[in-house]
């Protein structure tokens, strides 16, 4: 079984990559962020209550967020592996993964994390709220969610460097330069 968490800060590319990385392990697709959006689309009281935060953006509180991926391992069948992308997010939800995951008699493999500087990062976003429209794609969402990033997310990074799985990936570049990047680093681990 091969699990894999895809970390990076918000235009890193984490889901473009995904779909190449999905397709070519066979893995089951968990991103937290689509996840929420469709319980927002769904008008469900989680997804109303996430729609404030990630408006505003800041992030869901640990709990609901952990409630959301034990429901999708559940569902998970005979899957060859997961790949998370945007969770964990917080120290917290690193050390849960590792304790839900070895209750099922597995384990995180690796987190590879898209490095990409902060001023690319913005254009990028920007680029992205003209074409996807995205509600928490504007100057000022983008500004907070950064700084959540900063303070909450950026620590996950020494979690998993203690427990030797941090895998840093080059993220500027042609797509297919930065997932071959990324198949080197899951296919030496
Ligand atoms: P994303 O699509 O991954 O950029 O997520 C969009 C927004 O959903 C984030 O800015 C957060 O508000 C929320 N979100 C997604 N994943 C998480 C998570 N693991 N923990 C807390 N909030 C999250």
């Amino acid at each position: 079984m091969l699990n894999i968490a895809l970390f990076g800060p918000p235009g890193s590319g984490k889901g473009t990559q995904s779909k190449f990385i999905i397709n070519k392990y066979h893995l089951v697709y968990i991103s937290t962020g689509d996840i929420l959006r469709e319980q927002i689309s769904l008008q469900t009281a989680l997804g109303i209550q996430a729609k404030q935060l990630i408006d505003h953006g800041h992030l869901v509180p640990d709990e609901l967020v952990v409630q959301l991926i034990e429901d999708k391992l559940n569902n998970g069948g005979n899957a060859n592996g997961f790949l998370f992308d945007g969770f964990p997010r917080t120290c917290s939800q690193a050390e849960i993964l590792e304790q839900i995951l070895k209750k099922r008699h597995m384990n995180l493999n690796a987190m590879v994390s898209l490095e990409v500087p902060q001023t690319e990062l913005v254009q990028r976003l920007l680029d992205r709220a003209s074409v996807q429209g995205r509600s928490d794609d504007t100057k000022e969402v983008i500004e907070a969610r950064f700084k959540e990033y900063a303070s909450k997310t950026m620590p996950v990074i020494d979690f998993y460097k203690s427990l030797n799985k941090y895998h840093p990936v080059d993220g500027v570049g042609s797509l297919e330069d930065i997932f071959a990047r990324i198949q080197q680093v899951i296919d030496n681990i």
